[in-house]
């Protein structure tokens, strides 16, 4: 007997399923504000559609800060992502927001999202670091602390990436599972080039229920450009949206 025939009655056309999940990404600055905000978001956008993962909705502004970072705002969210944010966003209630990441959904940050709410510790705990100095733009050598997660495999054992790289403060392996780090100091002229060392560059954690990823990579164009940087990104947002 053969195999069942699809005869003369197909199947119903295949029907592309609708993403399931619904991003925020924040790109509102109240300091610094980098170049690749942009491109950065188009990037993450792409992404998600690429992905058939999520569709990105956008905070950019105070105003949209105020009326999306708030437990009803965020109601149809499933996480939050700060893409090279600065400074105080002015989110009504800082408490409420990170009660919001613990009560089970996702927060992402990428670069400068450590360069936001100095004034907030309760911001930089959830987020596991603090953003202390950087030097000149180089390349460097970044290490893969953790193989088998997807953020990070296709990047495995060591890559090298040209970017500002962050020092941080309160950034602890004790703390964070750690993907990325840098076992030399590299010579972007903070420190002395090439001494060991034992520098945090991405990390994972938990915040309550919820789901914390971070990456220091970031500032330049080039870098949301870069489809590594890129898958980086995907396995982040796959892991802090449960999917
Ligand atoms: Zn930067």
């Amino acid at each position: 007997m053969g195999l069942p025939s699809c005869g003369s009655s197909p199947g119903p056309a295949p029907t592309s399923t609708p993403p399931s999940k619904r991003l925020l990404v924040v790109t509102h600055t109240a300091g610094f504000r980098h170049s690749s905000i942009p491109i950065a978001e188009s990037t993450i956008a792409a992404i998600g559609t690429n992905a058939g993962l999520y569709v990105t909705e956008f905070c950019r502004t105070e105003t949209d800060v105020r009326s999306r970072l708030t437990p009803a705002g965020l109601a149809s969210i499933d996480a939050v992502f700060f893409a090279n944010t600065t400074g105080n966003l002015g989110i009504p209630d800082v408490p409420a927001f990170l009660a919001w990441v613990a009560d089970g959904h996702g927060f992402l940050g990428a670069h400068s999202a450590a360069d936001t709410y100095h004034d907030a510790p309760a911001y930089l705990e959830m987020l596991g670091g603090e953003f202390e100095t950087h030097g000149a733009i180089v390349e460097a050598e970044l290490r893969v602390d953790d193989p088998a997660d997807p953020s990070v495999a296709h990047l495995s054992p060591r890559f090298r990436i040209t970017d500002e790289l962050y020092r941080f403060t309160g950034a602890s392996r004790a703390s964070l599972h750690v993907l990325l780090s840098m076992d030399r100091v590299p010579a972007d002229g903070v420190g002395e080039a090439g001494a060991p060392a034992d520098l945090l560059m991405a990390w994972r954690k938990a915040h309550g229920r919820g789901r914390v990823f971070y990456t220091a990579l970031g500032h330049r164009e080039e870098t949301w450009q870069d489809r590594r940087f890129q898958e980086h990104l995907l396995g982040g947002i796959r892991w802090a949206t449960g999917s």
